[in-house]
């Protein structure tokens, strides 16, 4: 994961680092660190947040200088500590470098290294590569670009660099592989971010670096492009953002989470923009209009992915099983890259993922390609890695999720895929009109429920207060609430490190009801349809060992009522439509019992936002 920074032009370079680095902490914040370079070259680095960076600045003086580098880390090799922070330096003191991946070889080129005298201060692998980049140099009497190059036709794994020859201080190169790497044009001066969001107040014009190209930054020559593989310049396409930078702020909410929670009427409506202009027109979602022809002769689906996309799949899976009668695999595209899974023609591929730079998820889509898969991709950043290595796809245009366990990302996943699974049920005559219809009415005003739904924090907020001491949760739910349940566990353990786990409700029998009693609470979602009865038997179940018991259910529920210790009702609404809504209350939920907890609710430990390492 990490964050990257750079600037090279006329302007102070310590703020934009820093402001930057900020922005960009969603990546990884177990340790950060800049170069500036100003007649000479000045390192800083700590352990901890950019805050934690900030406070060694006390001398305004080392805050001069125009030309510099930063780093957020989320640390693959070697502990979160200052000396395994980056920029990472050359033995000669020399070069410097930032770098977001895994140098996978990094063992074997360390100890060609150590044979020729290089020290290493740091566990890694990243410090290997700015030695590497210093040998080459030196043994061939090259510039600092062309030793860059030759270093990375040695490296196996994945990167995005910055790179900086203080003997030749005009300069900074980067390079991408794996990684995202994105360079913000201004005049006369250039920017870097790992994504575009340090840069996005002072240009908005910008180049995403692809896979195996370099980029060369040169002050006064300005940018060339090269492609590593075939040794050639390239032009570089400098694509106009529409990103606001106001969408990026936390607007008056405690923690960002908070705030994405509140927007996902919001962000829902923005997902339905333009392909579900109401309930009476055709779903118009262009990507599946002009592929229909592979849908229809799909002999399976499959979809891979990781963490909440996964849920997200798995309830998608649900969908169109039922409104497609296509047969539907999901699969952790992590598991998925490493085994040696059947793929025939006739498969459509469907990845899913929030950055759209998932390492696994991209891993995935290689190998499905290779094995000539069509790719559908679904994910969220524009202009991603994903967007651009699948056939085609959809943007769930949820905007910017900073908060770094997913909400309504999920949201817009969830009801994106709904309503694909409409369209191509409706096109193939596979749904009944009469249930078409209502479905589609009742996804359509969804944004208006959710709004209902929100409005019950604060009944949310009192019912937290009772559990901030619980240890572990079990969530439950059947059929379409079963991904739900998984969904709300992992938001629980991911921002208040409580241990929950989500199960299918009757498979409570099966072991885990051994786990029952006074002291586990049990969040199960027992809205009024299909599982109805079944679901309260499993309750009656709980409750007589002694279970806590949290459920969601349908507004006027007299029945569970009485056996739950608190209840939350969602409005009554098609059993499809019931999951988008019961995950609601659990976002909240968690939210609350964490941020009573004390916890760093954007920012949980160990986690990060965008998992572009394996
Ligand atoms: N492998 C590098 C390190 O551990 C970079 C980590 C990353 O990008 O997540 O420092």
């Amino acid at each position: 994961m990490c964050g990257i920074v750079g600037y090279i032009g006329n302007k102070p370079v310590y703020d934009i680092l820093i402001t930057g680095l900020k922005k960009l902490e969603y990546r990884g914040y177990d340790s950060a660190g800049v170069m500036i370079y100003d007649k000479s070259l000045l390192i800083k680095k700590s352990k901890g947040k950019v805050a934690d960076l900030e406070s060694l600045f006390v001398n305004d003086q080392d805050k001069k200088g125009s030309i510099g580098m930063g780093h957020t880390r989320w640390a693959t090799h070697g502990a979160p500590n200052q000396i395994n922070s980056h920029p990472h330096v050359s033995n000669s003191g020399e070069i410097s470098l930032v770098h977001n991946g895994i140098i996978e070889n990094y063992h074997s080129l360390k100890s060609v290294l150590l044979k020729k005298g290089y020290v290493f201060k740091s566990d890694t692998d990243s410090e290997v590569l700015v030695n590497l980049i210093e040998d080459i140099k030196k043994t061939k009497k090259i510039k600092l670009g062309k030793a860059t190059y030759f270093a990375l036709k040695q490296v196996v794994g994945a990167y995005a660099i910055a790179v900086f020859d203080s003997t030749n201080p005009t300069e900074i190169i980067t390079a991408k592989l794996g990684s995202p790497l994105a360079i913000g044009v201004g005049e006369s001066e250039y920017y870097i971010g790992s994504d575009p969001s340090p840069f996005l107040e002072f240009t908005k014009r910008c180049i995403y670096l692809n896979d195996n190209e370099m980029a060369i930054i040169n002050l006064k020559k300005g940018l060339t492009l090269r492609d590593i593989k075939k040794d050639s310049i390239i032009d570089p396409f400098i694509e106009e953002l529409k990103h606001d930078i106001e969408e990026v702020e936390k607007g008056g909410y405690d923690h960002f989470m908070l705030k994405e929670i509140f927007e996902q009427p919001k962000s829902i409506k923005d997902t339905f923009r333009g392909r579900l202009l109401s309930p009476s027109l055709p779903i118009k979602i262009s990507s599946i209009e002009m592929h229909f022809d592979k849908f229809r002769s799909a002999n399976r689906i499959i979809f891979i992915s990781c963490g909440t996309s996964w849920h997200a799949s798995l309830l998608a899976e649900y969908y169109f099983e039922e409104l497609i009668r296509i047969p539907v695999k999901v699969e952790y595209a992590s598991e998925f890259r490493y085994r040696n899974p059947v793929i025939n023609k006739g498969d459509i591929v469907i990845p899913v993922s929030q950055s759209g730079e998932t390492a696994d998820t991209l891993a995935a889509i290689k190998m499905a390609k290779e094995k000539g898969a069509f790719l559908y991709g679904i994910c969220n950043v524009v202009g991603s890695t994903i967007a651009r290595e699948t056939d085609t796809g959809v943007y769930t245009h949820a905007g910017s999720e900073i908060g770094v366990a997913s909400t309504k990302a999920f949201s817009c996943q969830i009801s994106l895929l709904l309503l694909m699974a409409l369209d191509i049920g409706k096109r193939l005559g596979r749904i009944e009109e009469i249930r078409y219809q209502k479905i589609i009415k009742e996804l359509a005003a969804i944004p208006k429920t959710i709004e209902s739904v929100l409005s019950k924090s604060k009944h949310i907020e009192d019912i937290s207060e009772n559990f901030l001491e619980a240890s572990n949760f079990i969530y439950l739910g059947r059929g379409y609430h079963f991904p739900i349940a998984l969904e709300g566990a992992l938001k629980l353990k991911e921002i208040s490190y409580i241990h929950a786990e989500g199960y299918p409700a009757a498979e409570m029998k099966h072991g885990p009801i051994a786990l029952i009693d006074k002291y586990m609470p049990v969040v199960i979602i027992a809205t009024n349809k299909s599982n109805y009865h079944k679901v309260v038997s499993n309750i009656m179940e709980i409750k007589a060992r002694g279970g806590r018991i949290i459920a969601i259910v349908s507004s006027g529920d007299t029945e569970v009522k009485k056996l739950a210790e608190y209840t939350i009702e969602i409005p009554n609404c098609d059993e499809l439509i019931a999951p988008i809504l019961a995950n609601i209350p659990l976002q909240l939920l968690s939210y609350y019992i964490a941020n009573k907890k004390g916890c760093n609710i954007d920012q949980p430990r160990n986690l990060a936002k965008s998992v572009t390492v394996e």
